[in-house]
């Protein structure tokens, strides 16, 4: 006959084997008999063996954040003391026609219905900031736009202008979303040079190019990449496409919430 030693067998001699130590050690109320050393169980792996009990559950998703433009910084030179009040009352001041619906307050650039109630659109002239703060200690202009609406470089410079500073554009980057106004020659086949010249550059994640045939008006919106590439940096990207495109202004705009 052969004796047969398997795991348990071998974990309850040692057991017996060591009961008289504990009964000498501890209160015998207290005394458990020590445990076999559970096996050794791998994780079930989920791909080799799918649990039937568990249906996938459809993935939770967060419930959509409103549409908030992140704070833009403007670097800008020759902000004093005394222009400062005159710089913060001009950029105050920007204002942006738009026809707004009085119902969802759906926003157009044009006069029309809303397409959502088909109500009349009425005529509103906006303040672009939600928030507008000249620094300059600092040498900035920090802003965030109001929902849907948008403000262009040049009237940034504008406003800037009647107290004596200027946007440093060597050391403007755009971030995030944008909108760059080029002009160039007019054909649709130079539309898509452009196009392929701005996607191949690696300063935007995003391109999206608004061009109607025949017009010498290029409306790009884009999205910088991991890095935001500066304006100077867009400008000669933009003229290095040849054909006389050049970079005329860039803008900021906030979206606007939906729902
Ligand atoms: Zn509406």
């Amino acid at each position: 006959m052969k004796m047969q030693f398997n795991r348990s067998t071998v974990a309850v001699a040692i057991a017996l084997a060591s009961a008289p130590l504990f009964a000498m050690q501890q209160a015998p109320a207290n005394q458990e008999p020590p445990k076999p050393a559970p096996a050794k169980q791998e994780p079930a792996k989920p791909q080799e063996k799918p649990k039937q009990e568990t249906p996938a559950k459809p993935e939770a998703k967060p419930a959509a954040a409103p549409a908030r433009m992140a704070p833009v910084s403007i670097p800008v030179t020759g902000l004093t003391p005394e222009g400062i009040e005159k710089v913060k009352g001009s950029l105050t001041a920007l204002k942006q026609p738009v026809w707004v619906c009085p119902a969802c307050k759906e926003m157009s650039d044009a006069k029309g219905t809303c397409t959502a109630c088909k109500k009349e659109l009425t005529a509103e002239n906006l303040p672009v900031f939600a928030t507008v703060t000249p620094d300059a200690k600092a040498g900035t202009v920090n802003f965030t736009l109001a929902e849907g609406l948008r403000v262009n470089l040049s009237e940034l410079e504008r406003a800037l202008a009647t107290g004596g500073a200027k946007v440093d554009t060597a050391k403007l980057t755009l971030a995030g979303n944008s909108v760059l106004m080029v002009q160039g020659p007019t054909s649709e086949e130079d539309a898509k040079k452009l196009e392929t010249a701005l996607k191949s550059s690696k300063l935007f994640s995003n391109v999206q190019i608004d061009h109607k045939a025949e017009s010498r008006d290029y409306k790009i919106m884009a999205t910088a990449g991991e890095k935001a590439p500066t304006q100077a940096e867009i400008a000669k990207a933009v003229e290095q496409v040849g054909n006389g495109f050049k970079l005329v202004d860039v803008g900021w705009y906030a979206p606007k919430r939906l729902g």
